[in-house]
């Protein structure tokens, strides 16, 4: 059998192995804590790094901490946030976030999720708005270090072309294949997703992938498929 036509498990194995020789193994020590993660989460949606930390670090400042941050004036706030894309609906989403959080608990605070069952902390936290599967599977493996995979842009697009999951398989039903074929445990799902994700910024970029640089080549179905048809029909 040819690498390429592996059982999609099989190759999901293999690019573990592969990605944890070509890129840095981690050990997952959460950078933030869960509150910062989540709202910074809300503010990167479709923003530089740069500008995520800035709004962060300006919202906080101004207004001091989470409680001044639900009762601000939400116009001031979108101000506050203004380097992030969007500030004028992730301003009320915020603070819709903030007092849901307080209402149900009796505090700002969402450390109590480190006592849930999985299920029910992706519910509870896929509750909140603008909270979805990633935002809640970053949130729970990255600061709780449950047994969950985050599935980003590269992380999807990487799967896909590699064949992991099928062309028709929806950015959603991809967080459950993934974690099927995976070891269960936090820092294993931690490490393939980060070499996913720097895979898909480096080497198999959206519009030209690295191919011939690419760790991955003999087993990936779009090399096989596209590339290599485009090359045979060039000869
Ligand atoms: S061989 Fe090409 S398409 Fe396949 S994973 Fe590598 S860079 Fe991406």
């Amino acid at each position: 059998m040819d690498a390429h036509q592996l059982p999609p498990q099989d190759k999901a194995l293999r690019t573990h192995e592969l990605l944890n020789q070509a890129y840095k193994r981690l050990t997952l020590d959460s950078r933030r804590t869960p509150m910062h993660e989540l709202i910074s989460t809300m503010l990167s949606h479709r923003t530089t790094h740069a500008d995520e930390v800035l709004a962060y670090n300006t919202m906080l400042e101004r207004f001091g901490d989470w409680e001044g941050v639900l009762n601000a004036d939400v116009d001031e706030l979108a101000d506050a946030v203004k380097t992030t894309r969007y500030p004028g609906q992730k301003a009320p989403q915020i603070q819709q976030t903030l007092r849901l959080i307080k209402e149900d608990r009796g505090e700002i605070s969402i450390d109590f999720l480190q006592d849930m069952p999985v299920e029910e902390a992706m519910a509870w936290l896929t509750r909140l708005p603008g909270v979805g599967l990633k935002t809640a599977t970053l949130l729970l493996l990255f600061n709780f270090r449950k047994p969950v995979l985050p599935v980003d842009t590269h992380v999807f697009r990487v799967s896909q072309r590699v064949g992991l999951i099928g062309a028709k398989v929806t950015a959603n039903k991809a967080h459950d294949l993934l974690l099927q074929m995976l070891p269960h445990e936090a820092v294993e799902l931690f490490n393939f997703h980060k070499h996913l994700f720097w895979h898909g910024q480096r080497v198999c970029t959206f519009y030209t992938p690295k191919c011939e640089a690419c760790v991955l080549q003999r087993f990936c179905n779009y090399y096989q498929d596209v590339r290599q048809k485009g090359i045979d029909r060039a000869a």
